[in-house]
Formats: C-alpha cells, structure tokens, sequence
C-alpha cells in the first residue's frame, strides 16, 4: 500500500512552477518531472495539440533532454479520445488503440495509460499522457487533482502563448512602423524601390531581395530593385525573357495571385530551379496588389539565421510578415508611381505650353511682313535662336515649281547675339532690325542650289515624300545629302517639308553640330509645326508680290490706254486741223513758187519770197507727218524680215550719217520674221535714227542689234538703237512719246509719238532708256510672224 498523495503540497508545487519565471518550456518539463516525483508516474509527456496537422506532437516529457519525435493521429486511440471527449481517458496498455510504433514501444512497458485534456474552457491546447505501473485504481480524487493539474497547465501554456503573441505583435508592429516610416520618408521611386528591398531584406533576415515592378506596356516584369544577393537564375532583367527552363517560376506564379509564396528547398511544385534544391535555400514571393490591380512583386531570398536545431529557412512567420508588409510596400509604391507619372505629366505639359507659345510668338513674328527676304528671315532666327526651337543651322530651300526642283532661299547659324536682352519677348527678337541682319558668308553657296525634284538625297525626298526624315549622318546612311552647304548635319540632321494647303512649298533642314546634339522626335515635332505656319506665311508672301505685279501691270495699261486716248484725240483734232490747213498752204506755196520765178535775181523781195517758200516746205513737212501720225490703218501687211527693213532704212539715211561723222554698227541675228507693213517700219527706223543723228552733234557711233526675245511667254523680235549722244534728260524721259513735244528748236515732236503708234498698231512694245556710259537706247519689240496672226487678222 502506498502512501497517499499530499495533494495539497503537489498543487501548491504546481502552481510555484506555473508561476515562476522560467521559459515555458523548462516550466512545462519541470511538471512533467514532478508527475514522475511525487505522484509515482513511469513517464509523463506533454503532446501539443498542432491544428494544422490534427496531430499531437511531443512537446515535454519528465526529461531534460527534449521528448521523442511523437506524432500521432486522432483516430482510434485513448489520446485521440481525451481531444474528441475533452475529458480524461484511462486506458490499460494493451487497449490504448492505434499508436505510432516508438510510442507504442514505450507504452508497452506500462500498465496503463491516462489522458487528460490540458484545456480551459475555451481551448484544447495539449493532451497530458501518463504512463504508470501502480496497482492503485485511479480514484475521483486522483483524477480530479490531474485535471486541476492540467487546468494549471492550460493557464501557464494560454498565458505563455498569450505574452509570445503578444511579443511578436509588438514586434511586427514595431517592424511595420518602421518600414512604413522608411518606405514613405520619400515620394522618388528609385529611391523608394531601394528602401523596400533593403527594409524588407534587413526585416526578414534575408541574403537578398528583389523587387520587380511589372511593366504593363511591355507586359514584362521588371526588375527594378535590387539588394543583397540574388541567385543568379532570378536575376533576369525582364524575367519573361528568360531561357527556357531558367525562369524563376516562383515570381511568375505571383502574377495575378492573391497571396504569397513561400517556397523551401526541395519543395517542388514551387521551387523548380536549382538553387533550392540546396538545403538551408528558400524563398518567399509576394504579389503586389494596389487597388485590386497586380503591380509586381517583392522576392526575398534565404534566410540569414534560424534558431538553434530549426533549418536555416524562411517560415509562416516571414510570410504572414511580409505579406502584411505588403499592402504597406504596395500602397508606397503606387503612389510613389503615380507621382513619377503626375510629375512626368506636369513636365510634359510644361514642355508643350513652352512649345506651343514659343510657335505662337514665332507665328505673331511671320504676320508682320509679306515680304519674302524679312520672313525668310524670321524663320531662320526662330529655327536657330535658343529660345526659339534652338537648332545650330538651318537651310532653307523653296519650291519652284515650273522648273520642278528646290532651290536654296536661306542660311542661318546660331550666334551668341541671339540670346541678348532675355527681358524682350521672342517676337520682338525675331523682328529686331531685320533688314541688318548680316549675310552669311557662304550665301553665294546656298543661292546656287538647286536640287531637282528627281534628286535621291533626302531634301528632295523630303518635299516629294511630304515627310520628315531624321538623319543620322556618317554611320553609311545612303541618304546623307550631298547637295547641304559644306560640314552641314556632319553629326545628324532633320529635314521637314513647308506645306502649305497640301501642297509643298519648300523644304527646312536642320542640325545641330555645334552643341554636337543630335535632333530628337520632339525636334522634329516642333519643326513640322513651324514648318506648315512657315509655308503659309511664305505662300502667303508669294501671292501678295503676284498681287503686286498685277496691280503694277494693270497700271501700266491704265496708263497707256489713257495715253492712247488721248493720242486718239489729238490725232483727230491734228488731222482735221491738217486737212483745213493743206489746200490753203498748197496754194500759198504754189503762189510763192510763181512769184519766184518772176522775180528778178537781184530783186530785193527774193529773200522774203524764198523764206516763205522754206516755211510753207516746212508746214508741208509738219503737216504730212501730223497726217502720218492721224492715219489709223495699216497699209499693205506681209512678212518681213526686220534686218532687211533696217539694212533699207539706214541705207536711205546714209547721206545723213556721213556728214554727221557716225559711224553705224549692227550686230543683226538670225531673227524670225514679222508680220508688218513695211513702209510704216521704215519710217519707225527712219525716225529713230534721225533723232539719233540729231543726238550726236558731234559725231559719235550708233549701234542697231536685233534678237529674239519673249514677253509674257510669246515670240518676239526686238531691236535696240543705241546711241552715244547726252542722252535724255530725267525730266524729259517721261514725255518723249507724246505728240508734240519737243526740246529742238526746229522740232515738231511727233517722231517718237509717230514711232510709238505705229508699233502699237503692230502690237509691239517701244521703251527706252539711258545708258549708263552716256545715250539713249531705244528697244522696239515686234511679235513674230507666227504669232502675230493672233493680233493682226
Ligand atoms: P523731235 O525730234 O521733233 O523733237 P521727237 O518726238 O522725235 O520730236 O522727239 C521728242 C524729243 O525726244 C526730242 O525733242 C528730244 O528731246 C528727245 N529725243 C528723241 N530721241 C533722242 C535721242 N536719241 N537722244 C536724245 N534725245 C532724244
């Protein structure tokens, strides 16, 4: 018979224990050697309840040593029972039901086995095993002190689970706090990429991490941070590229995945590649998620440390962290990405406002003049000036398009003087003092472009492709451009047709060697948008000189059909006074004559009566030429050849020249012939040299040229008589071909204005002009015979 119990002592031992301050498991193995002490038990283990697994696994035993590996299934035994009942089972050896073998070896040696729940009211939390030989029967009250026993035990193991939790919570929280501090101290997303992966290797005791953001317009994961060490196998740059059977599938199965990897080594439906297979290698892969959108994720990669006897190897633990650090790491990293965005935005809109109101001011500048050399002007200052598009050079070339090719129009390099007095706006700048803007040098080199359209080199491609075309020269590039002013675009150069109303106009070509730059997209941009408001300033430019010159043209025949007006009139008046006038003088001179001859030789009235005849020849000359003048027709048309009709008229004034000491020159080519009346030319040519004798006094050469020439795109035959007389006073130019007027004394000044009708009757041109070196040069223009049907018939 054995002593009984000092149960009191027992539960007051039990309590010292649960109370004092030693680890819970020392405390936990300190009772189950009491059991074996003091209430005469063979062995005393403590199984764990694991939820996970629904198995009891050994955790203490009246031992030092830590227990056996237990493990054991619910089903089917005396512990299993204590669990599913809650409440102590007592049970002889042989009737335990199904153990694991090393525990059924143990409990063979014993003649029962009692469980007792370790439970408070709420929680199962182990199963006491007691293994003894005692012959005395479990009584109520031996019982009732193993479940006060267990109760205790419940308590220390729920407060001892409690402190741990809380512990870790404080921990985790701390950590969280942390990272949340780190990750948020900065809004740049390189550096908060870096924070991440160096916070999270540092917090879960990683070797390394990586961070791989995805990158939607490419569908790629990137990885964009980086710290510790990485396996090689997971360091591809975009990780979809990698070689076939080398893509670190743990990340790859992240995407669009809630939750987070945890991969351990060997462990293989999540750690195919190598490096895992290695023990003490493991990994956890977090997606990141950001308004339910998947964003990339963070990698960690074996773990630094492990508690003694545990695999060096990430666990629930580093999970449940990281993935709770992971809404944290995703809400920074979003909003650090969206401020990259907003702020690259902000740049880009800021570009576009300086942009659009470096073109707007460009365009103000273009509407100030119509004239082609001041906007050409314009265009090249704000091509070329820093605050306007900033390109070193810059060629201009415009479109001639009856001759189909481009010719070059202008040149400007970029000079520092541009970017002096920055407090006046653009345009003001680009209007400054236009007209001093000082020729470059090699202008003369430009002028001479001229590149037909048929040309293989870009500037012509560009005007008949009507696009840009960005060129990056000397790297064998086929169409780097021969026909560019000497060193243009060595570096690289961009070319932009002008169009204006779709049609092209010229073309722009840029560069920008000297800040050895080479010309962006955005470049080029910019230009095309120049280019196409260029085009219509230049266009506009174009048809304001047309307008020009038609106003001008139509003056001039304003001019003339009044002239001709009034020649009409006077011709009128002229040929009815001629007509009163003739018969009257015919006989005046025919009764002078008869006086004449009856007068004696030394009769002192002869001298009256010869003067009156020399006038009345003279009126008789005034008035035929007056008639000339009136008469309107044309007499008998055929074709000439006008060299013949000058050859005559110089022929019949042959006389003339000689005694005035001229010499006649002609330089006669081989001209057409004309469709005229010949004897109304003769006395044009009759007229013109007789003025040119009485123009050199005192000798001297006149020189007759004919040529064919066109006027307004028809076949003429001109003639210049040049002489080397005075010359004709400004004053007087204006109206040598008015009818009457004259600077002779002798004069009846209707030459000129005979000479002007008539070649009008023949739809001919009459100018003149002074030369240079002294005398006048007189310029009859006469349609050819082909063509003059056109007027004549
Ligand atoms: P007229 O010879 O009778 O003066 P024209 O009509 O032939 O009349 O000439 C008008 C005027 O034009 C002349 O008076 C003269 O002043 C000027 N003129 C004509 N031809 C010449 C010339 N070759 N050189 C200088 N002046 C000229």
């Amino acid at each position: 018979m054995t002593s009984p119990l000092d149960k009191f002592g027992i539960l007051a031992k039990i309590v010292r224990i649960s109370n004092s301050t030693v680890d819970v498991e020392r405390r936990l193995q300190n009772i189950m050697e009491l059991f074996r002490r003091e209430m005469r038990v063979g062995r005393a283990i403590l199984f764990n309840l694991d939820r996970e697994s629904g198995r009891l696994i050994a955790r203490a035993w009246d031992d030092i040593l830590p227990p056996p590996d237990f493990s054991i299934g619910l089903e089917e035994n005396v512990l299993g029972r204590a669990v599913l009942t809650w409440d102590a089972q007592i049970a002889a050896s042989d009737q335990v039901g199904r153990l694991p073998e090393n525990l059924a070896e143990l409990v063979k040696n014993y003649a029962r086995l009692i469980a007792v729940p370790v439970k408070d009211d709420k929680t199962l939390y182990a199963v006491l095993a007691l293994l003894d030989n005692a012959d005395d029967a479990y009584d109520d009250d031996r019982l009732d002190l193993l479940k006060c026993i267990a109760q205790e035990m419940a308590g220390t193991i729920r407060n001892s689970r409690l402190y741990a939790e809380s512990k870790k919570r404080i921990a985790e929280l701390s950590v969280l706090y942390e990272v949340g501090r780190a990750v948020s101290s900065t809004i740049e997303v390189d550096s908060v990429l870096n924070t991440v992966v160096n916070i999270t290797s540092k917090v879960l005791l990683a070797e390394g991490c990586s961070l791989n953001v995805l990158d939607v317009s490419q569908g790629i994961l990137r990885v964009s941070a980086e710290y510790g060490i990485i396996p090689k196998d997971c360091r591809f740059r975009h990780l979809l590229d990698a070689p076939e059977g080398a893509q670190p599938e743990m990340m790859l199965r992240c995407v669009g995945r809630e939750t987070a990897f945890l991969g351990l080594a060997g462990d293989d439906p999540y750690c195919p590649h190598s490096d895992l297979e290695d023990k003490n290698k493991s990994i956890i892969c977090l997606p990141l998620h950001f308004k339910g959108s998947f964003k990339g994720t963070l990698n960690v990669f074996n773990k630094l440390t492990a508690p003694p006897g545990r695999p060096r190897e990430f666990n629930r633990e580093d999970l449940e962290l990281l993935t709770t650090m992971g809404a944290m790491i995703s809400a920074s990293l979003e909003n650090a990405l969206t401020f990259q965005t907003v702020d690259g935005l902000a740049r880009h809109n800021e570009a576009l406002v300086r942009n659009l109101s470096c073109l707007y001011e460009i365009s103000g500048a273009m509407m100030t003049t119509v004239k082609m050399d001041e906007l050409l002007t314009i265009i090249t200052r704000a091509v070329t000036m820093r605050r306007g598009l900033g390109f070193d050079r810059v060629l201009i070339l415009l479109m001639n398009e009856d001759e189909d090719q481009l010719v070059g129009a202008a040149f400007r390099e970029y000079s520092d003087q541009d970017d002096e007095a920055p407090d006046r706006s653009l345009s003001d700048l680009l209007r400054k003092s236009i007209p001093l803007e000082t020729p470059p040098p090699n202008l003369d080199e430009i002028a001479e472009i001229q590149l037909p359209l048929t040309d293989q080199g870009v500037l012509a491609r560009t005007a008949v492709e009507k696009r840009a075309f960005s060129i990056t020269a000397g790297n064998g590039n086929k169409m780097v451009e021969h026909a560019l002013p000497g060193g243009f675009g060595r570096l690289s150069f961009a070319t932009v047709p002008m169009l204006a109303k779709g049609k092209v106009v010229g073309v722009i070509a840029v560069d920008k060697d000297f800040t050895a730059g080479l010309t962006t997209p955005q470049d080029v941009k910019n230009l095309s948008m120049l280019a196409n408001q260029a085009a219509l300033a230049i266009e506009n430019s174009r048809l304001y000189e047309y307008i020009e010159q038609a106003n001008l043209t139509l003056s001039q025949t304003r001019e003339r059909l009044i002239e001709a007006e009034k020649l009409a009139a006077l011709g009128e008046m002229a040929a009815g006074m001629a007509h009163e006038i003739r018969n009257p003088l015919v006989s005046i001179g025919g009764f002078t004559r008869r006086l004449l001859k009856n007068l004696d030789n030394d009769s002192p009235q002869r001298t009256y009566v010869e003067v009156i005849i020399n006038e009345v020849s003279r009126l008789e000359k005034t008035l035929s030429e007056v008639l000339d003048f009136s008469r309107d027709t044309l007499g008998h048309l055929d074709e000439h050849n006008l060299n013949e009709i000058i050859s005559e008229s110089l022929y019949v004034l042959r006389r003339d020249f000689r005694e005035g000491g001229i010499e006649v020159q002609t330089e006669f080519d081989d001209i057409p012939m004309v469709f005229v009346d010949e004897r109304q030319i003769k006395h044009v040519f009759f007229n013109l040299f007789h003025n040119a004798c009485q123009a050199m006094e005192h000798g001297g050469i006149v020189l007759i040229k004919t040529y064919s020439t066109r006027v307004d795109d028809r076949a003429f035959v001109a003639c210049d008589v040049t002489d080397t007389g005075p010359g004709i006073p400004p004053e007087v130019l204006p109206n040598v071909f008015n009818p009457f007027f004259t600077t002779k004394d002798t004069g009846t000044g209707l030459g000129l204005s005979i000479v002007h009708k008539i070649v009008s009757r023949h739809h001919g041109e009459i100018d003149v002009v002074n030369r240079p070196e002294g005398g006048a040069t007189f310029t009859i223009k006469l349609p050819v015979a082909a063509e003059s049907g056109l007027y004549l018939k």
